[in-house]
């Protein structure tokens, strides 16, 4: 307990200082990207192409403290009631530009609404986070299930997490799976074993944070060669009206 205590938070001081620092980084791309905007419209010829190539990284940075920001949680969010199955739903409208010409994306959204105390845009992150792994883990082609159902945690589950109901989200891929090492570090921030311009090792230590802050619990299964399973267990929510729009939630029957 102990152990987990010191590394919790030097997690927090290491979120706060990259949080720091891509917020001052944030400022000055704004900067960057603006000159880089007025000089557009006078530059032409070979300066028209370096410009762009300036933008270009401009653009990746700016992606890039997007990341640090969120990591760090420098974004206030608003928690609600959301159905898990409408963030799955929404996945299955990603591009193909996104998850990729060759890979197959299933969507299998459980019969019942399934709802979840969360912020809807850090869902859809988690979401996203989770399926462009399942893609880079596919450089040949294959298939991502996106899947929703309920589940009954009691006693000696194995989960560390107190009994009773879940929502559960299980992202599965058919990719390269990974290692036991790569397995033991896969939650730590700027963990990667992606090429610098690909990978910042912050996906998955965001989702853990975020998976963690919600109250839930998020676990994996990986065979090298045959593919990866990642789990997130989120407490289930009452299925009573406290979402913005004012839309009550349909109870959720009973598993029992
Ligand atoms: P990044 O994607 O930027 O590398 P993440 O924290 O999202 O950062 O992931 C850390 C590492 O975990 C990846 O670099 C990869 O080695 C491994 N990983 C994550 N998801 C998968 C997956 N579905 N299949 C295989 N390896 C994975």
């Amino acid at each position: 307990a102990m152990e987990r205590s010191v590394r919790a938070a030097r997690l927090e001081s290491l979120g706060q200082l990259a949080g720091g620092v891509a917020h001052d980084f944030n400022n000055l791309l704004a900067i960057i990207l603006n000159y880089a905007d007025f000089l557009a419209d006078e530059v032409t010829g070979d300066g028209a192409a370096d410009l762009s190539r300036i933008r270009d990284a401009a653009d990746r940075a700016r992606s890039l403290t997007g990341q640090l920001l969120l990591f760090a949680k420098r974004e206030p969010t608003q928690v609600e009631v959301v159905d898990l199955n409408e963030v799955v739903t929404g996945s299955g409208e990603l591009p193909a530009r996104t998850i990729g010409a060759d890979i197959r994306l299933v969507c299998r959204p459980c019969g019942e609404t399934v709802p979840v105390r969360a912020n809807r845009g850090r869902l859809d992150q988690i979401l996203l986070n989770l399926v462009i792994n399942a893609r880079d883990a596919m450089p040949d082609g294959g298939v991502v299930v996106v899947e929703t159902d309920l589940v009954e945690l009691r006693g000696g589950s194995g989960v560390p997490l107190p009994q009773g109901r879940y929502a559960r989200l299980t992202v599965s891929d058919t990719g390269t799976g990974m290692t036991a090492e790569v397995r033991d570090r896969l939650f730590e921030p700027f963990f990667t074993t992606k090429p610098a311009d690909r990978g910042t090792g912050l996906g998955l230590s965001t989702v853990y944070g975020i998976v963690g802050d919600a109250g839930g619990h998020i676990g994996v299964d990986s065979t090298p060669g045959v593919g990866t399973t990642f789990r997130i267990l989120l407490p289930h929510a009452a299925g009573r009206a406290d979402r913005a729009d004012g839309q009550p939630l349909r109870a959720c029957p009973s598993g029992d």
